[in-house]
């Protein structure tokens, strides 16, 4: 793309898509100063051939953009303040791509926003166009960074996973399909309470050209309103549209959470252009992605999941929902970690499909006293101990299931490495 030829950007934040978008940039024509506290991510930008700065150091004024990884909390962050006062934007990634798509062959964008159930829809999609022999590919939160890839052949799907952050850094991403799944408390710390995520997430409508669509699950309160307010093409969904025996032939679909994710994806890829038959199939065929009810192991006739992408508390409600209690089946349940704000409110409904809760990381304690005596728990500090205990405690029938309704960021990088050390944890239990 040529859109950033003679432009010079700051780039904050150097992990996987800041250094990606280093190259992008480079290999555009424009030049780019880099910044990131870590000295190696620093020599590795420089590599690709940029500069090395601290935008809060240098003067901003004529930079075409500061572009920060999502990461940075731009609500306590000074570079905010520093940028406006240089009357320089902030952006992200996702808002390069979506300047430079004028030059990419014909093709369509998919955003795919809301608190739980992004990733599987966007993957859902994607999975659906490319067993119809669409070309797609998966961009935003999920995969590999979306600058780093090779443009598509003519009339491809851009399936874009897009959380309220990326949200906030694009300003002229204008999706021809744009899927909100769900709205529920999460990630308060990064913003000005509820009012100002659900904000957040509306922008990516408001974004929208008028000949273009909106597809908004309205299961909860804040989507229904949001809604409502949309004036362009809109099509509501809900979960109850999905046929609970339609479903069951849908091997890695299952649970009323997975109807909503469902729903949502079959109507996009209806807006896209996809006859029922190819849709079916595409859902026949879907697998699920790791760390998401992903089955790891089965042990002494005690099956083990992993739900360690379920950083909060409405992601993991669903997850208890899925087994309801049968005489020689009872869930064995590991959570905690970094707690989020919304605590254990929504599993709570769920409650009585738990046999034990198994209690780890900073979110012990407080998660101890909410659930109180409303079931046996144990205080097991780390995973390890957590599985050690689930393992002994476990008869046949019954599940061991890890959906924290917490970050991981107390005891581990991500969730990704919290759900591989649990895999790990549960095959050493196998061969043992
Ligand atoms: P995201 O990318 O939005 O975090 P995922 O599809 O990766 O969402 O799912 C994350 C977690 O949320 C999983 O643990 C899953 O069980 C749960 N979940 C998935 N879809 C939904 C949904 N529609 N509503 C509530 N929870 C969901």
């Amino acid at each position: 793309a040529r859109a950033f030829a003679g432009r010079r950007y700051a780039v904050l934040g150097l992990a996987r898509s800041g250094l990606a978008t280093c190259e992008a940039l480079i290999a555009s024509g424009a030049g780019v100063t880099a910044w990131d506290e870590r000295k190696a991510a620093r020599d590795a930008a420089m590599a690709l051939g940029t500069d090395i700065g601290n935008p809060l150091e240098i003067d901003l004024v004529g930079f075409a953009g500061v572009v920060v990884s999502p990461g940075v909390p731009l609500n306590r962050h000074p570079i905010a303040d520093h940028a406006r006062e240089a009357g320089v934007s902030i952006l992200g990634d996702i808002e390069l791509f979506a300047e430079a798509a004028a030059d990419l062959p014909p093709h369509r964008i998919v955003g795919i926003t809301g608190t739980n159930g992004k990733s599987t829809v966007t993957a859902l999609v994607t999975h659906m166009l490319e067993s119809a022999g669409v070309p797609a590919l998966m961009g935003g939160n999920i995969g590999l960074p979306i600058l780093a890839r090779d443009p598509l052949p003519e009339n491809g799907v851009y399936v874009l996973e897009l959380s309220s952050y990326q949200i906030d850094l694009a300003h002229s991403l204008a999706c021809d399909v744009a899927v909100l799944t769900n709205i529920s408390p999460d990630h308060l710390d990064r913003y000005d309470g509820f009012a100002g995520y659900a904000a957040s997430k509306e922008r990516l409508f408001a974004l929208q050209h008028r000949d273009q669509v909106a597809i908004v699950a309205v299961d909860d309160d804040p989507s229904r309103m949001i809604a409502g307010r949309i004036n362009h093409r809109l099509h509501r969904v809900s979960a109850k549209d999905i046929d609970p025996a339609g479903q069951a032939r849908w091997p890695a679909l299952q649970g009323p959470h997975n109807a909503q994710n469902a729903v949502c994806a079959i109507a996009a890829c209806r807006v896209l252009g996809l006859n029922d038959e190819q849709i079916e199939r595409g859902l026949v065929s879907y697998r699920a992605l790791p760390h998401r009810m992903e089955l790891v192991g089965e042990v002494a006739g005690v099956r083990w999941f992993n739900d360690s992408k379920a950083t909060n508390a409405a992601s993991a409600a669903p997850a208890l929902a899925a087994f309801p209690p049968a005489p020689d089946q009872r869930v064995h349940w590991i959570a905690g970690g970094q707690a989020k704000g919304d605590g254990l409110t929504a599993c709570r409904p769920w409650f009585g499909h738990v046999k034990r809760a198994y209690l780890i990381g900073e979110a012990m304690e407080p998660f101890a006293a909410e659930i109180g005596d409303a079931l046996p728990v144990e205080r097991s500090g780390d995973l390890a101990a957590a599985v050690a205990a689930a393992a002994a405690a476990a008869t046949p029938g019954d599940i061991v299931l890890l959906s924290p309704a917490c970050a991981s960021f107390d005891q581990f990088t991500d969730y990704e490495r919290r759900g591989d050390r649990f895999r790990e944890l549960v095959q050493a239990l196998g061969n043992g």
